[in-house]
């Protein structure tokens, strides 16, 4: 019986960067498939739920959308990052600062998870406000994965609010993850 009995492992996964590269949006994107019309900034941290069938075993994800700069960050952060199963850093490609903070930000994961080998993953976020015939003010896709391959990550750039199809290149960083994990 109880082979027939579906087993359902649930990983911690957190959303780390700066505000407003599209954390809350990714996350709703990955969990929901959709895009939502209004954001409110994220205060603390919010979950979202995402299930998956990673060769016939189910798989949850908890995603942990996190807030960027909000004051008790610091008071919260070792809750985020305790039991973390993976994380995911975005950035926005329209937004080198944000790509130039991935650096502290993952600062902050190291020290906070001590010991553990977490599966990262670099996300490029707002990947439809690329414009291809600008060379300044964005982040390349060289930059990125020269990057990820320095910090040992995989890296995926997409869109939040208009992934490549349909749910594009995003289903590949859920799969990317129940992979992994
Ligand atoms: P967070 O602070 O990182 O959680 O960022 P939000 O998810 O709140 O998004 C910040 C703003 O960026 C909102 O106005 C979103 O509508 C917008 N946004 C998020 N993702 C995308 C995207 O992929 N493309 C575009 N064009 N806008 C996005
Ligand atoms: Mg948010």
């Amino acid at each position: 019986v109880s082979s027939l009995l579906t087993r359902c492992r649930t990983f911690k996964v957190l959303v780390i960067g700066d505000s407003a590269v599209g954390k809350t949006c990714l996350t709703h994107r990955l969990c929901a498939a959709d895009f939502p019309c209004r954001v409110e900034a994220t205060i603390g941290v919010d979950f979202r739920e995402r299930q998956l069938d990673i060769h016939g075993e189910k798989i949850k994800l908890q995603l942990w959308d996190t807030a960027g700069q909000e004051r008790f960050r610091k008071s919260m952060v070792q809750h985020y990052y305790r039991n973390v199963h993976a994380v995911l850093f975005i950035y926005d490609v329209t937004c080198p600062t944000s790509f130039s903070s991935l650096a502290a930000w993952i600062e902050e994961c190291r020290q906070n998870s001590l010991g553990q080998e977490i599966p990262r993953f670099l996300v490029g976020n707002k990947g439809d406000l690329r414009d291809p015939s600008r060379t300044d003010g964005q982040v390349s896709q060289e930059q990125a994965m020269s990057f990820a391959k320095a910090h040992g990550m995989m890296c995926f750039e997409t869109s939040a609010k208009n992934p490549p199809n349909k749910c594009g290149n995003v289903e590949d960083i859920v799969v990317a993850l129940g992979v992994k994990l």
